[in-house]
């Protein structure tokens, strides 16, 4: 029987804990709204598969992705937040108290809702690299770079995370090959600066990555690439790839409850985190498709927590 009874009823939730949901947490819970935040499957978000933070204000020399958000975490607890390891699987938002299913039998009920489930690794959709994920293929420089040491690696995408995550991955590959499908980045001046200056990287502009060839057993050991001016396929020697081409908002489990646009982001009524249904409130990256940094989270996240609170105040 799902548990369903009133002490899983709160005055605001909270899905997800990066640094939108925890902010929004730590605004709420100073509020007195004692939030609940039902953390996810990747608690912290996705800060905690990044290595230095060197952009987040207030710490000149920079802050591991895993200790900003653990820190971020503690604040909002000190104030009464309560973090709880679970991941919302589906939602009912048709009449208040909302209903927040849980993987198992528990369902949570909310006066109020900020969603900020942020966004996840994009993937290229090609049979062999879900085949062949976690057996040579990553997503995940920093998780997964330490298993390519000594090995020559190669790195889709021409963004901030690419080149950022083959800088990192020079530490432990002997050589890593960016393929991008361009022949311009879209990557921050100042990282093209530090990957262009790096001896071990080197470039494949205008290539887009048609396979990968590998298998379970023995891991990978190339990529069939095609050349988006010429058309023309060719192969490329590498034990490693990484696929780093930028997110998608994690809002499947919210299908038909509330309003979504074409890629999938909620739109809010700016200025406010308000989303197509009255008092569920969005913040962070599943909301945000153009700025996606920390900080910004962060500040939509405050937003949220400061709007749901307006709503709460409404209601008394
Ligand atoms: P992004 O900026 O959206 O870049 C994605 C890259 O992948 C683009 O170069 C894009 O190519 C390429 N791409 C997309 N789909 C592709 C496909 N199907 N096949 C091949 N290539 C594909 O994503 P991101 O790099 O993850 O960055 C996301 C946000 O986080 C950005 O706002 C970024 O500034 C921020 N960020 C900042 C830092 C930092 O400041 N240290 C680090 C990481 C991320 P095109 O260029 O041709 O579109």
């Amino acid at each position: 029987m799902p548990k369903d009874d009133s002490s899983q009823h709160h005055e605001l939730i909270i899905l997800g804990s990066g640094p939108a949901g925890l902010t929004a947490a730590l605004y709420a819970a100073r509020a007195n709204l004692a939030p609940l935040v039902l953390e996810g499957n990747q608690p912290g978000g996705q800060l905690t598969i990044t290595t230095d933070v060197e952009n987040y204000p207030g710490f000149p020399d920079g802050i591991l992705g895993p200790e900003l958000m653990d820190l971020m975490r503690k604040q909002a607890q000190r104030f009464g937040a309560e973090v709880r390891f679970e991941e919302a699987s589906s939602v009912d938002l048709s009449e208040r108290p909302f209903r927040v299913h849980g993987e198992g039998d528990d369902v949570y009920l909310a006066a109020a809702l900020i969603v900020a489930t942020g966004a996840a690794a994009r993937l290229l959709g090609l049979e062999s690299e879900s085949e062949l994920m976690g057996y040579g293929v990553s997503t995940c420089a920093t998780c997964d770079g330490f298993f390519f040491r000594e090995k020559e690696v190669v790195i889709v995408g021409g963004g901030d995370s690419a080149i950022e995550e083959a800088i990192y991955l020079t530490k432990h590959a002997t050589k890593v090959t960016v393929i991008h499908r361009r022949e311009e980045l879209r990557a921050s001046k100042i990282l093209q600066d530090r990957a262009m200056a790096n001896d071990k990287i080197e470039w494949l502009w205008n290539k887009q990555l048609t396979e990968v060839l590998g298998s379970r057993e023995e891991g990978v050991h190339g990529v069939r690439i095609r050349d988006t001016q010429t058309g023309e396929e060719s192969e490329y020697p590498t034990q490693g790839v990484f696929v780093a081409i930028g997110h998608v908002p994690n809002t499947s489990f919210l299908a038909e409850q509330l309003d979504l646009d074409d890629n999938g982001y909620i739109p809010v009524r700016e200025p406010s985190t308000q989303t197509s249904v009255e008092a569920v409130f969005a913040c962070g990256d599943v909301a945000d498709s153009v700025y996606r940094q920390a900080v910004t989270a962060a500040g939509t996240g405050c937003r949220a927590a400061i709007d749901a609170e307006r709503w709460l105040e409404a209601q008394a």
